[in-house]
């Protein structure tokens, strides 16, 4: 696991842009002694907004999706400022949430909707079962820094959808798009039932101890704390965690398609992508060509914050320090940087795209999560080998397998022991809300999306269980007698054991 940042909250209010030093804003912190007070709030009135049905809250939905759009460009300036991103990265995460907006505005109605199930015995067709979905009442949200808006937005518009309210706890690093994305919320006539709570890790805490459910993202060190909090009052969690998401090429692989992925996929948001590429293994008969055109692709890429420029800054001096440790480690254990490989000397918290080669599982850049912009690119012998080193991790986020023969791809995917594969792309799945998004081992618990699941995880279940008729109603109580409740009980039995004595045989 990689460590944790057991945060501590800034000793300034000024939030300062990582690319520049500038002044990007300036944001109050909650008092966590406040979370109880702002929690209640959002319990209050919640119960309207659950009272509103899913059409009536679709409806608010739709409207802040709308205010979203039109509010782009207002959003996406002020990321860059706090983020330090380039304007390529910046434009991804408005239009996702406006996605999966839109999707639940179009199928929460169903989704929600009570469900009747069937009954397991014929006997038991007098009663009608019924499933009903109703929200946990506040919802905590405990984001992450890397996509400041994807990541305040992405669980909580699931949430509120499915009639909760949320608190939301933004990275104490980026706290300042959270602060106009509530603005927008409120401007678009929505209720009082998302709310901020701003700070580190003592308001996280509140947070927890206030919450009825936590959806998580963050490191998986950090994970394991909030599940543990959570669980002195057994609130259930969701945790999004780190990864170390390997990549494989096969000798039949279209070669430039998998370079321009992996070069994508590894230094998108400089790297600081949960699901980035952060480790390729490429059959040895096509290992020296996808090098050469991953450095000939690498080579191309513009490094500065804002407009006209590919490659952002990293959020602070920390992600720097981890980069260029794992770089370091890597480069005194034999292996070569082909780009990049040191850290520039102008200002601001950048480091330039490495590409490493002679790499091998006994350095930190192929084992440890970096989350900064690495691309360590390891020769195998076979197909066996690719898959023994992709599976040789602690984590299990998501993965990429490359090649022209789909089938064949296939066959790789399933071996991978992860949340999801993506063949001949990277990322992608990620678009696919219709697919739970989720890790394997420390990689998480849960998932987000999914479709109906992705409201549903916010829902406690609520069975009603109600007779046919009123006709002949009753069952196993005191009143009958001992033989008519055994007679009972035997032809129970006897229906029951008619699927297992058939299945048995
Ligand atoms: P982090 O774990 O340091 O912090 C995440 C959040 O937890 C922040 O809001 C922070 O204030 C809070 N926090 C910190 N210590 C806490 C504690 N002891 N108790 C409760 N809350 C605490 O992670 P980060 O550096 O902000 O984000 C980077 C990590 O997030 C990477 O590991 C990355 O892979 C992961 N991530 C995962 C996904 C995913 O979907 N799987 C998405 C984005 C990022």
């Amino acid at each position: 696991m990689t460590a944790t940042s057991d945060v501590e909250l800034p000793d300034t209010s000024t939030i300062r842009n990582p690319a520049t030093g500038a002044v990007a804003g300036t944001v109050r912190w909650t008092d966590p002694a406040d979370v109880p007070r702002i929690a209640a709030g959002l319990r209050q009135a919640q119960r309207q907004w659950e009272a509103r049905g899913a059409k009536g809250r679709a409806k608010v939905l739709a409207r802040y999706a709308v205010w979203l759009g039109d509010h782009r460009d207002e959003i996406e300036s002020l990321l860059i400022k706090e983020t330090g991103k380039s304007a390529v990265d910046a434009a991804q995460e408005v239009p996702l949430l406006i996605m999966i907006a839109s999707y639940y505005v179009k199928t929460m109605e169903k989704a929600l909707a009570p469900e009747k199930r069937p009954a397991p015995l014929p006997f038991l067709s007098i009663k009608k079962i019924e499933v009903h979905y109703r929200p946990r009442p506040v919802v905590g949200i405990i984001a992450p820094w890397n996509y400041p808006v994807a990541n305040a937005l992405m669980d909580a518009i699931g949430a509120l959808a499915a009639g909760c309210a949320v608190l939301l706890k933004p990275s104490e690093r980026t706290p300042l798009t959270a602060e106009l994305l509530l603005r927008g919320w409120l401007d678009s006539g929505a209720p009082e039932v998302l709310a901020l709570a701003q700070g580190a890790r003592e308001v996280s805490e509140a947070v927890i101890d206030n919450a009825d459910f936590i959806q998580f993202t963050g490191s998986s060190a950090t994970g394991a704390k909030v599940m543990e909090r959570a669980a002195r009052r057994l609130t259930p969690v969701s945790l999004e965690l780190g990864g170390k998401d390997p990549m494989i090429v096969l000798e039949d692989a279209d070669i430039d398609l998998a370079a321009h992925a992996a070069v994508w996929g590894a230094f998108f948001n400089a790297g600081q992508t949960c699901v980035s590429v952060e480790r390729v293994y490429v059959l040895e008969s096509v290992y020296d060509k996808f090098v050469d055109a991953v450095v000939r692709d690498v080579e191309k890429l513009k490094m500065g914050a804002g407009e006209g420029f590919d490659f952002g800054s990293l959020i602070d001096e920390t992600q720097v320090a981890v980069t260029a440790r794992h770089v370091d480690d890597a480069l005194a254990k034999g292996a070569r940087a082909l780009t990049g490989g040191k850290r520039p000397e102008s200002e601001g918290n950048f480091y330039p795209p490495t590409v490493l080669v002679d790499v091998d599982h006994s350095m930190l850049c192929m084992t440890e999560e970096t989350f900064g912009p690495t691309l360590p690119i390891m020769k195998v012998a076979s197909v066996d080998e690719a898959i023994r080193l992709a599976n040789d991790s602690p984590y299990g986020l998501s993965a990429a397998v490359f090649s022209k023969d789909i089938e064949r791809a296939n066959d790789v995917a399933v071996e991978l022991d992860c949340g999801a594969v993506n063949i001949n792309d990277v990322i992608s799945n990620l678009m696919c809300t219709t697919a739970p998004m989720g890790g394997w081992k420390t990689s998480g618990l849960g998932a987000r999306f999914g479709g109906a699941d992705g409201l549903r995880k916010y829902c406690r279940q609520e069975v009603v269980v109600a007779p046919r008729t009123n006709v002949g109603a009753g069952g196993n109580y005191y009143n009958n007698s001992p033989k008519a409740l055994k007679r009972m009980n035997t032809l129970m039995t006897k229906l029951a054991l008619i699927t297992p004595k058939r299945a048995a045989k």
